[in-house]
């Protein structure tokens, strides 16, 4: 998360504008797009609250980001994007639910009673939306959070419209849960249409969503590399960062509500994929500029401004899988083609802001206490109001809470070991526990005491293949220690070329082994007596919450 400051505030402009591409020129290009005045402001107005919420920083942007993006509301209620020679002036429906959420994320912070009416104009506003209206789809998860923080009513009415209307009277969900297309759009959609059946108790909906998920899950590796485009029609497969944060979030949401074994989901693509596609390193990026930054490009310092950015397409082990470009109709008309087209996109900043709200969603939910029951779900260091939770993985088979206050416990048990390899003692003495689906559960325990679970921490190993059916597959050697992937090794017999779908012809890829950025270099994590200290973790008093859907109900 602290990374990500670098990036939030050393690529966005003087008027909160962002830059939604990053090209592999020499020098590298960061270009401002038509996402650039609604879409990521939006993403990284929350990433920013998000981190203040996380780590009591506020970055230097966070004001001139609100700013812009409380300026692109209309008096219909909804966002429009200006006439500039590289946008047409209106509200594009799809970018409408990125903005009600910002929006959420700010009351939620705040308690602006402004940013309420705000809300509620917008969704007064979405509710006269006619044109394009199947792309309303991706606004029912802050239609459903609308009701629940400001508690008006049409944000839940419209919620029920949409989501009836497309899992009753459109196929684009089979009933085996599959589906294709933009794999961000559909995860998006579908955590909304979950919050929604959770939030009215429509159990055949949840358990609709949950088949989705799962078919999520079926085309998606155990680590979190979750592919940009489900079944698509091309060899190229990336994983886009917006769609782990997706996949969190409908993973979240089940494992809250009734499924808990999907925390395994979590845990393991949090501490792998989502933590390797953020980056940390920026010198696969061209950095000798010639001339100085325009109004539209910058091209002084891209690399190091890339830092804390998120992998728009990465490969298992590179932060770009392949090398692919724009096509006409992305531009707004021929003018434009010299600034967009003919570059390699290396990222797109969408999932800079992404990338951080999918932090904060796995924090928040490290440890939750829900009445007298405290849940220690993920083995991941996190304090909140009298527990502290460490988690010593990959480094020890080793969990500990600090319980401050008396409560029922319920600790995780990792998917990799069996309960009878699990031992609890509680102030260093051993103690029998009862086993609940995944948890771990102790009877009452007093406040004071200091419980720990041991495991074993096996080396493992498998392997894997990406591709979509009928086109090339890749294959991939993965070892694990316990939840965490210590090492991603190609085949070396994999492609090097493949057909791009966006542009029609072949383009370089990087499975092989050879590629920008290496990914898991985590070897030194095999070794063993590594000295492990706990971390000093800061106590959650976040107010921005996404998942205590119940409250007012
Ligand atoms: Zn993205």
């Amino acid at each position: 998360m602290r990374l990500g400051i670098n990036h939030l505030e050393n690529l966005v402009d003087a008027t909160g504008q962002t830059y939604f591409d990053v090209f592999m020129t020499d020098p590298a290009e960061a270009v401002h797009d038509w996402p650039d005045f609604v879409d990521l402001p939006s993403r990284y107005l929350e990433a920013a609250i998000m981190v203040r919420q996380m780590l009591g920083i506020k970055i230097k942007t966070e004001d001139v980001l609100r700013r812009r993006v409380l300026s692109t509301l209309h008096q219909d209620g909804l966002a429009h994007r200006p006439e500039t020679p590289y946008t047409r002036e209106g509200a594009y429906t799809g970018e409408q639910g990125l903005v009600l959420k910002a929006l959420n994320t700010l009351y939620m912070d705040r308690r602006d009673p402004g940013i309420a009416k705000r809300m509620r104009a917008m969704v007064d506003g979405l509710g006269r939306v006619t044109m394009k209206r199947s792309q309303l789809y991706f606004a029912i998860r802050p239609l459903v959070q609308s009701w629940r923080t400001i508690g008006y009513g049409p944000a839940l009415d419209l919620a029920e419209q949409l989501a009836s209307e497309l899992m009753y009277r459109t196929s684009q969900y089979g009933v085996d849960g599959s589906y294709s297309g933009h794999h961000h759009s559909h995860l998006e959609t579908l955590a909304g249409v979950l919050s929604y059946a959770l939030v009215v108790g429509k159990t055949d909906l949840v358990a609709r969503v949950k088949k989705c998920f799962d078919f999520a899950v079926s085309i998606s590796t155990r680590f979190g590399f979750v592919p940009e485009v489900a079944e698509r029609k091309a060899d190229i497969v990336g994983c886009e960062t917006c769609t782990i944060m997706d996949y969190l979030d409908v993973a979240i949401l089940l494992a809250r509500n009734g499924y808990p074994q999907y925390w395994d989901v979590v845990e393991k693509t949090a501490r792998n994929h989502l933590v390797e596609s953020q980056i940390r390193d920026g010198s696969w990026l061209g950095d000798a500029p010639s001339q100085g930054d325009t109004d539209r490009i910058v091209y002084t310092g891209v690399p190091s401004r890339a830092v804390g950015a998120f992998a728009g397409w990465s490969s298992p082990d590179h932060y770009l899988a392949f090398e692919d470009e724009l096509w006409p109709s992305w531009c707004k008309d021929e003018s434009q083609y010299p600034f967009y087209l003919g570059k390699i996109r290396a990222l797109q900043n969408c999932c800079a802001g992404s990338g951080l709200r999918a932090i904060f969603q796995v924090w928040k939910n490290v440890a939750c206490l829900q009445g007298e029951d405290l849940y220690v779900n993920l083995h991941i260091d996190k304090k909140i109001h009298g527990v502290t939770v460490v988690g010593y993985q990959p480094y020890e088979g080793r969990t500990s809470v600090k319980v401050g206050l008396a409560c029922r416990l319920h600790v995780r048990i990792p998917s990799f070991v069996t309960t009878s390899d699990v031992s609890i003692a509680v102030n260093g003495s051993a103690v029998r526990f009862e086993v609940e689906g995944p948890y771990a559960v102790l009877g009452r325990v007093e406040a004071g005491v200091s419980v720990e679970m041991t495991y074993p921490l096996p080396v493992w190993e498998e392997d894997i293949v990406i591709g979509n059916p009928g086109y090339k597959s890749f294959k991939y050697r993965i070892r694990w220690k316990g939840d965490t992937v210590v090492q991603v090794a190609p085949d070396s017999n994999n492609a090097k070329t493949g057909y791009s779908d966006m542009i029609g012809r072949d383009v370089r890829l990087h499975y092989a082994g050879q590629g920008p950025g290496k990914l898991y270099d985590r070897a030194h994590l095999l070794r063993s007596h590594l000295a492990v200290r706990a971390s000093d973790a800061r106590l959650d008093t976040s107010t921005v919450d996404w998942y205590d859907l119940y409250h007012q109900r």
